[in-house]
């Protein structure tokens, strides 16, 4: 469904991306695993159309999609620091994007509320994000990425500030939104534990290339590579 293909990236003289070969199936639980600077968000963004590669192509459903702009790519992204506007209401910060694309006042009320739905926030339409936890903007900021009912959602360590409590309840929620709308999902972290828990497939990074890709007990139980053993191995 998604394929990179021979994918190298350079920022300059800096080779962060090298000839990388990944394939995902739709309906996919990919995470993209790896130590800091390894170029896994580097990878997601230019799936996401932010960044173009050097060399190589992406292709999507049979197509080549480097040309395409981010905004037609049919992909939801959620990044970390979510973002949100702190003078807009929930239900306002997730009608922005659709409003920016000039969507009708009818269908936009209709997408933001099944989006809230989606995250189980619609109760809370009509607070700033000042008055929710960590979690719930969290939520809010996945809504956000879920309003155009893509197809593949982007994660790029979207539980890395928040505490474990919050962060356990978030992977089982995101677990479920996958599961209910089968999704595609691509899911940067370089924590283990989330990435064996979460994942249908665990792609390990090091360097700018997949050391190994596997089921998580295959990627657990069978390190192929000392690194890999390592990395795997390592507590947060
Ligand atoms: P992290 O978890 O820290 O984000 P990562 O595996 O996602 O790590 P990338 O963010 O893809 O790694 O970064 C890979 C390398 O590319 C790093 O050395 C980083 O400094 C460099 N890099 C990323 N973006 C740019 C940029 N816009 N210009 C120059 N160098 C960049």
């Amino acid at each position: 469904f998604i394929r990179f293909d021979r994918i190298t990236k350079f920022y300059g003289p800096l080779c962060v991306v090298k000839d990388l070969d990944l394939g995902i199936e739709k309906g996919e639980f990919v995470s993209l695993l790896g130590p800091s600077g390894s170029g896994k968000t580097t990878l997601l963004m230019m799936l996401a159309g932010f960044e173009q590669p050097t060399s190589g192509s992406i292709v999507v459903d049979g197509r080549a999609i480097n040309a395409v702009p981010t905004h037609k790519r049919d992909m939801g992204v959620v990044f970390q620091s979510y973002a949100l506007f702190p003078h807009m209401s929930v239900g306002d910060n997730i009608a922005f994007p659709l409003q920016m694309r000039g969507v009708g006042k009818a269908e936009i009320g209709e997408r933001v509320s099944r989006a809230l739905d989606m995250v189980q926030m619609s109760a809370l339409a009509d607070r700033r994000p000042i008055q929710l936890s960590g979690g719930q903007q969290q939520r809010v900021a996945l809504a956000r990425a879920l309003v155009f009912e893509p197809r593949v959602v982007l994660m790029d360590e979207p539980l890395g500030a928040l505490d474990k409590q919050l962060r356990e309840q978030m992977q089982l929620d995101i677990r479920d939104l996958h599961r209910r709308l089968g999704l595609t999902i691509v899911f940067v972290t370089h924590d283990q534990s989330e990435a064996l828990t979460m994942s249908d497939r665990v792609a390990v990074f090091n360097k700018g290339n997949i050391e190994q890709i596997g089921t998580p007990r295959e990627v657990y139980d069978a390190p192929a590579t000392r690194f890999v053993a390592e990395f795997i191995g390592e507590t947060n």
